[in-house]
């Protein structure tokens, strides 16, 4: 539900109730009914824009309705028990308020998203929700405590931090480079939102052999101290090595059928995610990022990654012109994008961002799949290729630099001045087979 308007709606009728029961039961002057409907408004009003709503919407209701009956006794010569009804009323309200919250939405549910049990029945979510983020952030008690106090070199509008390579987007997304930012204030500003991370990775048939290296190196240096939910689909649970990761992070395992294409392992995992997202992850996490499992970390991969819609460029297209990129252009898959159009070549070995966000990607992107499988056709670069079109036309609000995807093959040129993730040389063949 709308929490603003229905968190108005409950206690001007309750309030109502409590005015006409007022005039029935104990001879009241019909003035007294305006009162209440009018301080119960702005309770309403006050409770849901200001403050945590959870706390305050008891005590304020009760406290002016305390207000309200004192006042009533005052001016109009009203029995005392008047006080109690509101009193006992605004509890209820409050009290029915804050089960209304918990039940019927997610937007203001607050951090102990774990403990919602995951076998919960799916609920008529929103999952286009996007002020889901947000609105989990805006916690005054955070918000007025007080600031880590740090000191670092002062940032100069005329003194750029590097030259070398484009830092923003035409549309205004900032790109990662290292060299570009202090981690230190990212990550005493991101401490404070308290949030969790997923990550959604898959090893299937032959992949089992990347896990380790997979989970040994992002246990270090993927959101180091910070809470990461690590979701790795297998079709050989037995066959994943027992590790022992940081306390703030978490493995979960989840069996998952093989197929016999490759491309089909690949492309179904944005199927995966979307219905994942939809009956898990929308209450266990606030970010969700997938990755290739055949990867490794050796630099940190911190909380510069976290954004809404976040899209790593890929480190064979980062320098070629549009047109000489690998883009679907065939019109016959829903893949395509037409000719002079593009902006950056994406992996799909490592995209994310909000829980909502991811949801709608994948789920676009698993429709343009599965329609063109309904029309015969495979894009070239599988759901890489849907997922190009999908940024294009939704642009990420972040970018992360090849740093963040270096391939093994390629030789390092210097704008790469750290290479964060690389792909592990495989015999393609071999593994795929
Ligand atoms: N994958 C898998 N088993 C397979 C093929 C693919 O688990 O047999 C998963 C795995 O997570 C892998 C991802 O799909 O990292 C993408 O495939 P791959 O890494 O082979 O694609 P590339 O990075 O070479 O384009
Ligand atoms: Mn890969």
């Amino acid at each position: 539900m709308d929490i603003k308007k229905v968190h108005i709606v409950i206690p001007i009728v309750m309030a109502g109730i409590i005015g006409y029961l007022g005039t029935k039961i104990m001879d009241i002057k019909k003035v007294h009914i305006v009162i209440p409907i009018v301080m119960a408004g702005i309770i309403g009003y006050f409770g849901t824009e200001i403050m945590d709503i959870k706390k305050v919407h008891i005590l304020i209701p009760i406290v002016m309705a305390g207000i309200i009956g004192y006042l009533g006794t005052k001016i109009m010569d009203i029995k005392e028990v008047h006080i109690l009804i509101p009193i006992v009323m605004a509890g209820i309200i409050g009290y029915l308020g804050q089960v209304d919250l918990d039940e019927t939405s997610l937007v203001i549910s607050r951090i102990p998203h774990i403990s919602r049990p995951s076998s919960q029945p799916v609920r008529q979510v929103d999952l286009d929700e996007t002020s889901l983020v947000i609105s989990r952030q805006t916690d005054l008690n955070e918000a007025f405590s007080v600031l880590p106090r740090m000191s670092y070199p002062q940032p100069f509008v005329d003194k750029p931090q590097r030259t070398d390579v484009l830092l923003m987007s035409p549309w205004l997304a900032p790109i990662m480079w290292e060299g570009t930012f202090n981690r230190d204030i990212l990550n005493a500003q991101y401490r404070q939102k308290k949030f969790v991370v997923g990550v959604a990775t898959f090893a299937v048939k032959k992949y089992v052999r990347f896990i380790e290296g997979f989970l040994g190196s992002a246990n270090k240096f993927f959101l180091s101290g910070h809470r990461v939910n690590f979701y790795l689909f297998t079709d050989h649970p037995e066959k994943v090595p027992s590790m022992k990761l940081a306390p703030e992070k978490s493995l979960f395992i989840i069996p998952v059928q093989n197929y016999s294409r490759w491309q089909d392992i690949s492309m179904n995992r944005m199927d995966i995610i979307s219905n994942r997202i939809r009956t898990h992850w929308h209450y266990e996490v606030d970010y969700l990022y997938s990755m290739d499992i055949d990867v490794q970390m050796f630099e940190h991969i911190g909380v510069e990654i976290i954004d809404t819609l976040v899209g790593t460029i890929s480190s064979w297209q980062y320098t070629k012109p549009r047109d000489s990129n690998s883009y679907e252009r065939r019109p016959e898959s829903r893949a395509a994008i037409p000719s002079g159009e593009g902006d950056f070549y994406y992996a799909a070995s490592f995209y994310g961002g909000s829980v909502s966000e991811v949801y709608k990607l994948t789920t676009a992107c698993f429709k343009g799949v599965t329609e063109d499988r309904a029309n015969g056709i495979e894009a070239k670069w599988h759901e890489e290729s849907h997922l190009n079109k999908y940024l294009l036309y939704h642009k990420p609000t972040r970018l992360l630099s090849p740093e963040y995807y270096w391939d093994e093959e390629l030789p390092r040129p210097q704008i790469i001045r750290v290479k964060r993730l690389s792909s592990v040389r495989k015999d393609l063949e071999e593994v795929r087979s």
